[in-house]
């Protein structure tokens, strides 16, 4: 089979299951048991090769895009990824662009790595979970000492070279409870523009629940605990689905009020995008299977949540990325998120912005006993549910050649009727002045 012609999203992982840090929610730092004996670095073999046959994939493409992820891709140093760009532009048709990116811990850069990413716009995520309490509960290193001032370094760091920054802010128990506290901290001080919330969702088994509560990385440090997509409980750190959905809609109500047009988080886009009938997110697409993982000796995955045995596809030095990514093993996976919505899915008002959420998490029963609802059903229903009919005033605004930014209008209208001790327009139930008045 050939490979699809939609544009295919490799996250490539240089470094394998190595990273600096130790944050207890990373299950990726258990990987390293999936290839014994692999090089812990890409070699330049498998480099050239993978890219090569990522451009190739893309020679129907005016663009290609270049991801790199970890654990901590940075581990390779800036001399790996200059190579990386060197073979890139070597290799593109004439015309053809190229978007790099990178997801960081951050604690690893300085002036030399914000100069090469500026150089070649890379694309930068820079993983942080909120001002430094928050981010410090989890995101540690392997003495146990918060992360927060190494990140915000480097956040410094690449702002001042203007690079490209994405904020990804991971949302679990220590956060959850402080949804204004977060992304005002983002947006005011640190002048964030595009942010990604990515809830956590630990999931075990009875018998692996007790040991996943330690933290992954300790365990499999130990060789003890493989990470798997099984088992239908979830670790302590796990996040709420309805504190999620509380979270997710405490954030939108500021962001319809204040920043449409000027923050740009990538849950809203999705939305409205979905709204508008455009698809960008494969958690919220009726398919996927078109974002897959490539391990640092050359093997790919079908999801970077599915790096397990029983989901490699095969590695591109026996066989060329596009037979991979168009096999039959792989469109199967894609049908799958579709084939196996169970019926309250199907039927749910909200289906078209959610298409029941990312397989993964399908992990609970229906209303009726049925398998396979997302645990993340009550967050989902609560947020699509609320955003509905602003969404859709936005989607008409664009629809009609405006601006969606015309609905803050709207929002500064409502509150200057409602009183600083009255009920927050919101629906949280909190004095107005206590949650969205400014
Ligand atoms: S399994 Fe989930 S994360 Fe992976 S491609 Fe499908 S929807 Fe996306
Ligand atoms: S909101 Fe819940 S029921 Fe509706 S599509 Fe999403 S996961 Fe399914």
């Amino acid at each position: 089979m050939t490979a699809p012609g939609r544009p295919v999203h490799v996250l490539a992982k240089p470094t394998g299951a190595i990273c600096n840090l130790d944050c207890t929610y990373c299950f990726f730092l258990s990987k390293d048991a999936l290839a014994p004996g692999a090089p812990a670095r890409m070699p330049d073999r498998t480099l050239e090769t993978y890219l090569h046959q990522l451009v190739d994939l893309h020679a129907d493409h005016d663009e290609v895009t270049v991801a790199w992820q970890g654990d901590e891709p940075t581990l390779m140093g800036p001399e790996f990824f200059r190579r990386a760009v060197a073979i890139v532009e070597a290799r593109l048709r004439p015309g053809q662009r190229v978007q790099h990116t990178i997801q960081t811990n951050g604690t690893l850069l300085d002036a030399e790595w914000a100069a090469l990413f500026a150089e070649h716009r890379f694309l930068v995520g820079l993983s942080i979970d909120g001002p430094r309490e928050l981010h410090d509960t989890y995101r540690v290193w392997k003495n146990r000492r918060g992360s927060h001032d190494d990140v915000i370094r480097a956040w410094t760091l690449l702002a001042a070279h203007g690079v490209d920054v994405n904020v990804l802010c991971c949302v679990h128990a220590a956060n959850v409870g402080a949804p204004l506290e977060v992304y005002r901290y983002f947006r005011d001080e640190l002048g964030a523009r595009h942010l990604q919330l990515i809830p956590i969702l630990e999931r075990a088994t009875a018998e692996t629940l007790p040991i996943a509560n330690a933290g992954w990385s300790e365990r499999a440090g130990r060789g003890r605990l493989f990470y798997r997509q099984e088992g239908d409980l979830v670790t302590d750190r796990s996040v709420d689905p309805a504190a999620y959905g509380e979270f997710l809609v405490a954030i939108f109500e500021e962001w319809v009020r204040h920043d449409v047009g000027t923050v740009f988080v990538q849950l809203f886009d999705v939305t409205l995008g979905n709204h508008l009938e455009v698809s960008s997110l494969c958690v919220h697409s009726e398919t996927c299977g078109a974002a897959l993982a490539l391990e640092q000796n050359g093997d790919l995955y079908s999801c970077d949540h599915y790096v397990e045995p029983g989901y490699r596809l095969g590695n591109v030095h026996d066989t060329p990325l596009a037979t991979l990514v168009g096999s039959e093993q792989q469109v199967a996976f894609g049908r799958h998120k579709v084939d196996s919505l169970p019926g309250q899915c199907r039927t749910c008002s909200v289906r078209f912005a959610c298409h029941g959420g990312c397989p993964k998490d399908r992990f609970d029963v229906t209303a009726d006993g049925e398998p396979g609802l997302n645990h993340l059903c009550p967050a989902y229903l609560r947020f699509f549910g609320h955003t509905r009919e602003p969404m859709a005033t936005m989607a008409s605004l664009l629809r009609a050649g405006r601006y969606a930014d015309e609905i803050m209008d709207d929002y500064r209208r409502l509150d200057a009727t409602t009183g600083r001790n009255e009920p927050c327009p919101c629906g949280s139930g909190r004095k107005f002045k206590l949650c969205h008045a400014r």
